[in-house]
């Protein structure tokens, strides 16, 4: 039986990298992977794009009202009969912004599909609140890796602290894309804490 695989972070602790290196080493000795995402990343389109400069397309896009266990079969047969081999492994990037729903479809695939699936995603919000999609991996997951990043004190980094404009907010919505006004600042849980004055899930 194949496993559903949960790694975790802070952000910029290197998950995309992981995902890519992973698709990389499945491919290195001659198996088929599919990778997919959630819609409502739009840090790079189709792409998957690591914090090294790497890009690559995803397969598939999940938005919040697709059905990914139809999806992946889907797509393994469209990649059987182009290719002639099966897929070997299931790679989800910034599986957070998934739904419950769709967290429980990866374990069916895991389970009914004989299919390896490993989720990278963010624990928390900037609010350390677990996103929706995180939530259910965290319970369901056969496997989980926690994928580590340094804060700026020098300890593990567990939170992500957001920026507007250069300063520390603790009121807004669960996602705003970093950008231009927006950015993330991955803290330990006393520099959190230093900068929100104690709050925590904004209470
Ligand atoms: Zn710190």
């Amino acid at each position: 039986m194949a496993k559903l695989y949960f790694r975790y972070g802070a952000m910029n602790s290197g998950k995309s990298t992981a995902l890519l290196q992973a698709a990389h080493n499945y491919e290195e000795r001659g198996h088929g992977v599919l990778l997919a995402k959630p819609s409502i990343d739009t840090k790079g389109d189709l792409g998957i794009l690591s914090r090294l400069g790497v890009v690559r397309e995803v397969d598939f896009i999940l938005a919040p009202d697709t059905d990914a266990y139809a999806e992946f079969q889907r797509h393994r047969a469209a990649q059987v009969a182009v290719t002639g081999r099966d897929v070997s492994c299931l790679l989800v990037d910034e599986a957070q912004f998934l739904t419950a729903e769709q967290a429980d479809d990866l374990l069916r695939i895991a389970i009914l599909e004989n299919v390896p699936v490993l989720a990278y995603g963010i624990r928390t919000d900037f609010l350390t609140v677990a996103f929706p999609g995180s939530r259910r991996l965290l319970e369901i997951a056969h496997s989980l890796e926690e994928l580590k990043t340094i804060c700026r004190c020098g300890r593990k980094a567990v939170f992500n602290a957001r920026l507007v404009d250069g300063a520390f907010v603790f009121d807004g919505d669960q996602v705003a894309i970093d950008g231009v006004h927006v950015g993330y600042e991955s803290l330990c849980g006393s520099c959190y804490l230093q900068e929100s004055g104690g709050r925590l899930a904004n209470r």
